[in-house]
């Protein structure tokens, strides 16, 4: 895959946004954690994903551009996505991102794809969100609805995503309690921009 920059259309250097990676195995609550950001903060933007998985049942659905193989493999063809990936059967892909200026992105995705994602923009940021326990995913697994063979499948995988998502990300949350872990990520993400802020800051000015 080609380098591919995050397009903005700011020509500053001071609006490039920030591109922040979250991560972790399936359950632990990314998607809740992403949600609570958006709210909370109105600098970030959400990229939302195609994917080859049949929404789920109730699911929003916006949560995702639901497409067939032939729709998906059409988009990779045309060089449209920055990331894209195949996991338990499915492909999931991030559009090459499209932030209003001014906005900095959040990807939700998993871990091959995050490694992409910072081979080509070795500036993005990975977040990794990890279970407090392997019974208390197994639990949010069966609340959301996932089918029981899908909970063992994702809590094998999950092993192998928490040991190699530690090796790639720059940031580990744990997320038991809800507000607790998104008070964790937004000080990330402010650290970030404060540092970016510097970097940008003539050292006379500083
Ligand atoms: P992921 O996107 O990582 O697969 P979800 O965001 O779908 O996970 O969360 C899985 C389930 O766990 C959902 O039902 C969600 O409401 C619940 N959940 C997420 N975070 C917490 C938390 N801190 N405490 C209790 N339940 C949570
Ligand atoms: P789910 O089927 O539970 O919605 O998602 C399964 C996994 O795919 C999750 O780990 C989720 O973060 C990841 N995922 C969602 N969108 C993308 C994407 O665009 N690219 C990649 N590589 N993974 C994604």
């Amino acid at each position: 895959m080609g380098r591919i920059s995050v397009q903005s259309s700011s020509p500053s250097p001071l609006a490039d946004p920030l591109l922040l990676v979250l991560v972790g195995p399936g359950g632990t609550g990314k998607g809740t954690v992403a949600r609570q950001l958006l709210e909370r903060d109105e600098a970030l933007w959400l990229s939302r994903s195609w994917t080859t998985r049949p929404p789920r049942p109730g699911e929003d659905p916006d949560s995702y551009v639901f497409v067939d193989r032939s729709g998906f493999e059409a988009h990779v063809e045309r060089g449209g996505f920055l990331e894209w990936a195949e996991f338990l059967g499915h492909l999931y892909g991030t559009p090459v991102p499209t932030p209003p200026s001014g906005s900095d992105v959040l990807l939700e995705i998993e871990l091959d794809g995050a490694r992409q994602v910072v081979d080509v923009v070795p500036e993005a940021r990975v977040i990794l969100l990890s279970p407090p326990s392997e019974e208390v995913q197994a639990t949010r697994l069966r609340g959301r609805g996932d089918a029981e063979d899908h909970v063992q499948r994702r809590i094998d995988k999950g092993r192998l995503e928490l040991r190699e998502g530690r090796e790639l990300a720059h940031f580990e949350v744990v997320n038991d309690d809800l507000e607790q872990a998104v008070v964790e990520v937004l000080g990330i993400v402010e650290g970030l921009r404060q540092a970016k802020a510097a970097r940008h800051t003539p050292p006379e000015e500083r």
